[in-house]
């Protein structure tokens, strides 16, 4: 076998690192949403608006009435391993926020045009950060952030192949809406597309009224309660009747600590719940929530954050299968909570 040709060993420009990491953190206009939600709640905010143009590719805007961000941090926030969430390991055994890897904004800013505008709480004055050249510019706007990004991939030719319709990266980016929406009932959320509100959820008291209009009456009406407490992991949430199962698993929503995460255990566990009352290949609808302490699961598995690891795998298995077995057995008089046990 004839040796490859070598090239010497040489550090990658910083531009070209901030390409390949941007990669694994941004596949579709929908990824970018989700980080730009994320980082939304994370700052408290507790009305969401998200404006999109030609599915996302051409705009995708987050406005948010959150924290914001001070003036002197704004430049700050677009390096690469730039967070305010974490400060040290210990820190990243017990976060509580949905972000903490400070990537998200530096890869944004890597394959598209990004600003942001933001007003700090306290602050007189809003400012608008440009990305590419680094201007910073007063603006006016209420306390808040509006994170702006244009022409998705337009360096990177290669991943804009990748895209689908317009249509279809709108419905993944109302699907990444819809995600949150469903974690965050006291939160409300707006969609616009091409200068026409989509979808909007108003700021819901009750999980089952948010549940209701991101998802259908429907959703709420064929489901029932779960409730199950104690032990390493709390799980609520409603779990649907087999009559209500569907040919396709599209409306299955796991949150762990009101992350939205895809989870063998927990998918397993689901199955074996219904598994003598649902048959071939019918998937059952669900929307569960776990709550489980923040160090007994690792969400730093993969850059998007939709895996974690639990420690008591085992623990967790049985608590969601008991919560739907019990919730399932249990008398349907509307919407009674299961007894657990
Ligand atoms: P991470 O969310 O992991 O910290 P990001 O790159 O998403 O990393 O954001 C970097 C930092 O910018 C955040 O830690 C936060 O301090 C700030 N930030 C980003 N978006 C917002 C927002 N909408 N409101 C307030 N601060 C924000
Ligand atoms: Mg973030």
């Amino acid at each position: 076998i004839p040796l490859p040709p070598r090239r010497p060993i040489r550090e990658l420009p910083d531009e070209l690192i901030s390409q390949i990491a941007a990669g694994e953190v941004v596949e579709r206009p929908a990824s970018v949403v989700r980080e730009l939600l994320d980082n939304a709640l994370d700052a408290g905010a507790s009305q969401v608006t998200v404006r999109l143009a030609s599915g996302g590719v051409r705009l995708i805007s987050v406005e948010d009435d959150g924290l914001g961000i001070p003036r002197e941090e704004l430049t700050v926030a677009l390096r690469r391993h730039a967070t305010s969430k974490i400060a040290s390991l210990d820190d990243l055994e017990t976060v509580g926020t949905m972000g903490f890897r400070g990537e998200a904004l530096a890869a944004i800013n890597a394959i598209a045009e990004l600003s942001i505008l933001s007003r700090f709480g306290g602050a007189d004055s809003a400012f608008a950060l440009d990305g590419r050249t680094g201007e910073l510019r007063p603006v006016a706007r209420s306390v808040g952030t509006t994170v702006e990004v244009r022409e998705l991939f337009f360096a990177t030719p290669a991943r804009r192949k990748f895209l689908k319709t317009d249509a279809t990266e709108l419905a993944h980016c109302i699907e990444a809406v819809r995600r949150h929406a469903l974690a965050r009932p006291e939160v409300g959320f707006s969609v616009w597309h091409d200068g026409k509100l989509v979808e909007q959820w108003r700021a819901a008291d009750a999980r089952e009224q948010r549940l209701a209009d991101a998802l259908s009456d429907e959703f709420v009406a064929k489901s029932v309660a779960v409730e199950h407490l104690g032990g390493v992991v709390r799980v609520v949430g409603r779990a649907g009747i087999p009559d209500a199962a569907r040919s396709r698993g599209d409306q299955q929503f796991f949150y762990v600590n009101g992350r939205f995460v895809r989870d063998k255990v927990l998918s397993h566990a689901v199955r074996s719940a219904y598994e003598d009352v649902l048959h071939g290949q019918r998937q059952p609808i669900y929307a569960l929530y776990l709550e489980i302490d923040p160090s007994r699961v690792d969400v730093n598995v993969h850059p998007t954050k939709i895996e974690v690891r639990f420690r008591d795998g085992r623990e967790v298995h049985q608590a969601v299968r008991h919560a739907i077995e019990d919730a399932l057995a249990a008398p349907r008089a509307g919407d009674a909570v299961a007894p657990s046990g």
